[in-house]
């Protein structure tokens, strides 16, 4: 039988568990909005290890769209090339910016939606 007292350090131990998580989501959200506006301000490309890729999708420039990792839901998906400073025309109108809440992209994480494919491109 489980007593009131062994109840009760439970529920604090629950409430203390899910303050923990609740903070380790707004560090995490902090530092990829502190990353995004670095980078916005051309102090920082991201490389392919910061980003999501998107199973099929392209820029029309021909590079994979992809989004930072850990970014919030109402971010959006960008050319990647873009992302990495590596678009030769860098007039960000001149690459796919889609917004996570009018499109719906298969990223390379949905294994079974993506069919394994990726627009991650392979190590040279
Ligand atoms: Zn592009």
């Amino acid at each position: 039988m489980i007593t009131e007292d062994r109840y009760r350090a439970a529920i604090a131990q629950k409430d203390q568990a899910e303050a923990t998580i609740g903070e380790y989501f707004r560090q995490k959200a902090a530092n990829a909005e502190k990353r995004w506006q670095s980078f916005l301000i051309g102090n920082s490309p991201f490389t392919d290890a910061d980003l999501v890729y998107s199973a099929g999708a392209r820029c029309h420039c021909g590079a994979g769209l992809a989004y930072p990792k850990d970014c919030m839901p109402n971010h959006r998906w960008d050319c990647s090339d873009f992302l990495k400073g590596k678009a030769k025309d860098t007039a960000p109108l001149r690459h796919e910016i889609l917004p996570f809440a009018f499109y719906s992209i298969i990223s390379e994480l949905q294994k079974e939606r993506a069919r394994n494919q990726t627009t991650r491109p392979q190590p040279q």
